[in-house]
């Protein structure tokens, strides 16, 4: 295990860092896949600056953590620790027309919390499992909703220089699935503006989109939501589709039966298992199309 010094564990014991030894990431992602590692929680983001500076002197990798919905994590003992930002509340402020979320908040609750004020705009994201961290980090999106057209304010911690900032969008870009941050910065909350709107009629459409949810996404099997980005003009999901891959395996990892784009853990896949499934698909997509699929799915397989 990483976190062994016992000058190191006193010291994050110190600034109130809560540790989960030998953490099987498994059972941390929605793909159930990932070897063991230990975790690190940490709710007060100023000592933030503190934790990063110990395990930097240490020198102790981390991956930032959310609700590990969309990663595939790598097998055996990772050289890297876990780290998640524990929960502080409140972790939904309404402001009028304009929420203020925690990164920590659940996506789905802060939806909820804002249809029960009257606020709308969310609907489309409704059913999309994770954090509001990573929904931000990713730039989630479905049913023509796209959490980063909503920001108006990211609040973030930037290891680099070490202190909090919030900017405005124009300094912070949204794309396609991804969110223009670099990998040392960690994303505290955001402030989006949303539309008021009769809470009835925002939950009937969220009840719409988990209607469609749950009939085009297999969501009683583990998975990372879409392996590939759609291409300009094309569907991941009907290229993959069109190569009858539905149902196409690599031991436990297998393409969905019911959406050619979510490959499925059917047991004990293993992430060497399912690299291996994404490559063969992507290689057969491109032998046929001449189209390069990219990962949506975030790899921490190193
Ligand atoms: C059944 C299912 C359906 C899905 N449907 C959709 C969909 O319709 N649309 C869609 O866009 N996605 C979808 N996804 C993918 C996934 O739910 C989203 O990408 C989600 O927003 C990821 O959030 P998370 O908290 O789980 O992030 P994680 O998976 O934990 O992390 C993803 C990335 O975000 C980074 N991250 C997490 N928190 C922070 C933070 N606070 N600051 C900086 N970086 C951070 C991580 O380091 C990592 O790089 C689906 C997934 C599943 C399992």
């Amino acid at each position: 295990m990483l976190l062994t010094d016992p000058k190191l564990l006193g010291a994050l014991a110190e600034l109130q860092v809560e540790r989960k030894p030998a953490v099987r990431m498994a059972s941390w992602t929605s793909l159930g896949i990932g070897g063991t590692t230990d975790m690190l929680t940490v709710c007060e983001r100023r000592h933030l600056g503190a934790v990063f500076h110990l395990l930097r002197a240490h020198g102790i990798r981390h991956r930032l953590l959310g609700g590990g919905t969309n990663l595939l994590v790598g097998d055996g003992e990772l050289p890297w620790v876990a780290l998640r930002l524990g929960r502080v509340e409140p972790t939904v402020r309404i402001e009028g027309n304009c929420v203020w979320v925690d990164a920590a908040e659940d996506l789905g609750r802060a939806i909820t919390t804002c249809a029960k004020a009257n606020l709308g705009g969310l609907e489309g994201l409704a059913g999309l499992p994770g954090t509001v961290g990573g929904a931000l980090r990713m730039n989630a999106g479905a049913y023509d909703t796209e959490i980063g057209k909503l920001v108006r304010e990211v609040v973030v911690y930037r290891a680099v220089h070490g202190r909090i900032d919030t900017l405005p969008t124009d300094q912070f870009r949204f794309q396609y699935r991804r969110a223009c941050v670099s990998t040392c910065d960690i994303l505290l909350g955001a402030r989006l503006e949303l539309v008021e709107r009769p809470c009835r009629e925002i939950l009937d459409r969220i009840y719409v989109c988990n209607f469609n949810r749950r009939a085009s996404q297999p969501l009683s099997e583990k998975s990372a939501g879409c392996v590939f980005k759609n291409p300009a003009g094309a569907s991941a999901g009907r290229l993959i589709d069109a190569m009858g891959l539905k149902g196409f395996r690599v031991g436990g990892a297998m393409v969905s039966d019911i959406h050619a784009n979510f490959f499925v853990n059917r047991g004990r896949a293993t992430c060497a298992e399912m690299q291996q499934l994404i490559e063969e698909v992507r290689e057969r997509v491109w032998s046929a199309f001449h189209i390069e699929l990219e990962e949506e799915i975030v790899l921490w397989v190193n």
